[in-house]
């Protein structure tokens, strides 16, 4: 899509065949992020669903939601909250386990990052399976927190996640499908 700086977002972003494993096209990000514009407009078309939304915190999924998220919550005047990889946040945390194609994997937040009742805002880079972002609404929910949307710069229709989590009770937001 265009974006209204006359951006083609999609444009900026490569893919990387069989990376990084055969049969994946890694839709890779770096090329937007190094672009100023690019960057500029992504974060701008991120945000503008929640201008004036009463949102408290944006949160973010290790690793490119941490790039993302950081920029969304400084833009909208908010604080940035990280959702990680089992084991690599030092406080207490809460933890979800999700399903990767082969095996499980756990994603953790700090126990007392989200008081109940908290509205945040949920930022990746991509949503395919939905299944990490999936884990994360998870996450904040049981932290007593409501998820106002999740945001992404690209879905992968094709793979069903956006509908996954519209299918949970989450806006979605996404800018290249
Ligand atoms: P999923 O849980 O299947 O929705 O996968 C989403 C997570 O995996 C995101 O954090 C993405 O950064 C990463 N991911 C999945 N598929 C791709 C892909 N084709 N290209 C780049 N990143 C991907």
């Amino acid at each position: 899509m265009n974006t209204r700086a006359g951006l083609n977002l999609r444009g900026l972003i490569r893919t990387i065949p069989d990376y990084p494993k055969p049969g994946i096209m890694f839709r890779d990000i770096t090329t937007l992020l190094a672009d100023r514009a690019g960057l500029r407009a992504a974060i701008d078309e991120l945000i503008w669903p929640f201008l004036g939304a009463d949102i408290v915190h944006v949160v973010g999924i290790e690793a490119r939601g941490f790039i993302l998220g950081g920029a969304v919550a400084h833009e909208l005047g908010l604080g940035f909250i990280p959702i990680r990889k089992k084991g690599k946040l030092p406080y207490k945390t809460i933890g979800q386990d999700y399903e990767l194609e082969y095996g499980v994997d756990t994603v953790e937040i700090h126990a007392d990052a989200i008081q109940p009742g908290d509205r945040v805002l949920l930022v990746d880079d991509l949503v395919a399976t939905g299944g990490t972002a999936d884990a994360a609404i998870d996450l904040i929910r049981k932290s007593g927190g409501e998820v106002v949307a999740a945001c992404f710069i690209i879905d992968l229709p094709d793979l069903g996640g956006a509908a996954r989590l519209r299918g949970k009770g989450v806006t979605v937001h996404t800018l290249v499908g």
